[in-house]
């Protein structure tokens, strides 16, 4: 089917839940509604994680409320009703094995980096899963990454290059980073064997710089006739914009096909404080409407170069997404190929009805036991609490549905 957003209605809440039996909707609705008490979500997230750790006997009570919303299963083979679920209405998936980074031995990075290959090779079996992600901080220390981010905001100003401080690097050191780039290179090659796109996703700025340069490095190597590694744009930081447009400049002048999953970032937070316990400018832009200008730049910049790219719009926000929609249907720019993603749980109106009018759509879908998931529903529960936008959003499409499915 040919995409069309002239009759893009992401109120058509019937076709965005669909999928949903009456009980579903309501527990949607119910844990919505709970996540609008911010300090419920702030009580929430500072309790779980203890109450997990010391064995507290409340998994069972996670996996039925915020886990099955957000989450879809503890292990690969649980996912299967969901993924056939989205292939039902035309919607791929981006499978997300929902391991966070941390110091671990050696060896638990090479489990990770065999349990991501066989995310690749379930994937390539499906006939909706073109995508996985991964987070480079699963696979490596993040001291590490930090002692080679160049500008290492709140470390001080360092003047080399990253190369200067690979090699500068102790052996162990050196050791440790080789072994990081042989993990991410066998994933990408089993990607590539397996027809399979790997989206390396955007973590914190003091790490930012290493994952990027490991990212163009796999773009380089794997993205020569097809778009197999795709990098994440952070549009909230003031400097990604021209970021990315050095990063496809660089892709024009080696010869290969950059691709990019384009987010707005999920540590503000977390960015701004550390900026000021530091004593250093914030990364991040100065309000949102510099962000939301930045991430529709970023998609105009793409739809108006002449060598190939290819953007994921990895968003909630409307307003890109019919933007993005616009230039997906127009054949523009036939150098460009465009997706959209949402997470799963949230924006099925964008998802589904996007899917309904041939857009190549996908919700990006973690799964992972509930202790190794937890800051990812953390991250879920802060992002739809009451300051956000997003939760009356959802809210609104949720007693929509009810009261329409009532009638
Ligand atoms: C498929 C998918 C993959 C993702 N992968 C990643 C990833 O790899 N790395 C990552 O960091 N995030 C990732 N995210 C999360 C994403 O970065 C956003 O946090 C989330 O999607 C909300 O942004 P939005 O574009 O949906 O829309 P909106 O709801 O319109 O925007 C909210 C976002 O705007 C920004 N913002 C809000 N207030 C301000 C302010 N005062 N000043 C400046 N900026 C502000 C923040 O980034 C906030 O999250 C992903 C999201 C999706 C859908």
């Amino acid at each position: 089917m040919k995409a069309s957003p002239d009759k893009l209605n992401f109120n058509d809440t019937e076709k965005a839940f669909a999928y949903k039996n009456d009980i579903q909707l309501k527990r949607a609705h119910w844990l919505f509604q709970l996540m609008q008490f911010g300090w419920i979500v702030k009580l929430g997230s500072l309790v779980t994680p203890l109450l997990i750790k010391f064995k507290f006997p409340v998994k069972g009570l996670i996996k039925k409320t915020i886990f099955s919303q957000f989450v879809g299963g503890e292990k690969l083979s649980e996912t299967t009703p969901v993924v056939k679920m989205l292939q039902d209405h035309d919607v791929d998936v981006i499978l997300d094995y929902g391991v966070e980074g941390g110091e671990y031995e050696d060896s638990k990075y090479d489990r990770e980096t065999e349990e991501f290959i066989k995310v690749i090779t379930f994937a390539g079996k499906q006939p909706n899963a073109p995508f996985i992600s991964i987070k480079v901080t699963g696979l490596v220390s993040s001291i590490l990454l930090n002692k080679l981010n160049i500008s290492n905001p709140g470390n001080g100003n360092y003047p080399e290059s990253i190369w200067q401080k690979i090699d500068a690097l102790e052996s162990s050191e050196k050791t440790n980073w080789d072994k990081l780039i042989s993990r991410v290179d066998l994933i990408c090659k089993a990607a590539e064997i397996n027809g399979i796109g790997v989206m390396i996703d955007a973590e914190e700025s003091w790490i930012q710089d290493p994952i990027d340069l490991i990212a163009d490095l796999m773009m380089e190597k794997y993205n020569k006739s097809k778009f197999t590694v795709f990098n994440t744009i952070q549009l909230y930081r003031s400097d990604r914009l021209s970021f990315l447009k050095s990063s496809i400049a660089e892709a024009q002048q080696l010869n290969y096909k950059p691709a990019y999953k384009l987010v707005r970032g999920a540590y503000m937070e977390k960015e701004r404080k550390r900026a000021i316990a530091l004593n250093y400018p914030s990364p991040i832009q100065i309000n949102k409407s510099q962000t939301d200008e930045a991430y529709n730049e970023a998609i105009n910049y793409c739809y108006s170069i002449e060598s190939p790219v290819c953007i994921v719009i990895a968003s909630h926000n409307e307003e890109s997404t019919i933007i993005a929609a616009n230039y997906g249907e127009v054949d523009s720019n036939k150098n460009v190929e465009i997706h959209f993603s949402q997470l799963y749980g949230m924006s099925d109106n964008l998802t589904f009805n996007l899917a309904a009018k041939g857009f190549k759509v996908s919700k990006y879908l973690p799964f992972g036991p509930v202790e190794e998931v937890i800051p990812y529903l953390m991250r879920r529960a802060q992002e739809n609490s009451s300051i956000s936008g997003q939760t009356t959003r959802e809210l609104y499409l949720l007693k929509k549905e009810l009261s329409r499915r009532a009638n």
